[in-house]
């Protein structure tokens, strides 16, 4: 079993030359904006998120609650594992690319100005969905 303190060391560590290719090529070649660093947050609103460690990356949906007015909870929710030792890019890249399919089907069009908008900005005025920039506009004029 691994100790807390390997896991420490471990995480310390540069990624092996094979995931740190796969992160590059995430930076590099999605025609997203990517932020992070040993964990990706491609998108913007994040559409997926790949987390790198030691020895395997792991891509996740991107669930994200609204609770009050304003405040959002981050729930990323597991998609799979590639592991370096037997993962290759490509089962990587089509992870990825799942998991963004997903989650632009999680988008729903705001009802007052139609923009397409990711769930956690969406509240709803009178049982319509609106995002929060309209929301926002009411309040200004009410
Ligand atoms: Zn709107």
């Amino acid at each position: 079993m691994p100790s807390k303190l390997l896991d420490a060391l471990l995480l310390a560590m540069p990624l092996p030359d094979t995931l740190e290719s796969w992160r590059q090529y995430l930076k590099s070649q999605l025609p997203y904006p990517v932020q992070g660093a040993q964990t990706l947050f491609i998108g913007d609103p994040a559409l997926v998120i790949v987390a790198f460690q030691h020895d395997k990356a792991e891509v996740l949906l991107p669930a994200m609650q609204w609770r009050h007015h304003d405040i959002h909870t981050v729930k990323p929710r597991s998609q799979g594992v590639v592991e370096a030792r037997n993962g290759s890019l490509e089962q990587l890249l089509a992870l990825v690319e799942d998991t963004i399919a997903l989650r632009l089907k999680s988008f729903h069009e705001c009802s007052s100005c139609g923009k397409r908008c990711a769930p956690e900005v969406l509240g709803s005025l009178q049982g319509e969905p609106v995002c929060r920039d309209c929301i926002k506009g009411r309040r200004v004029l009410f």
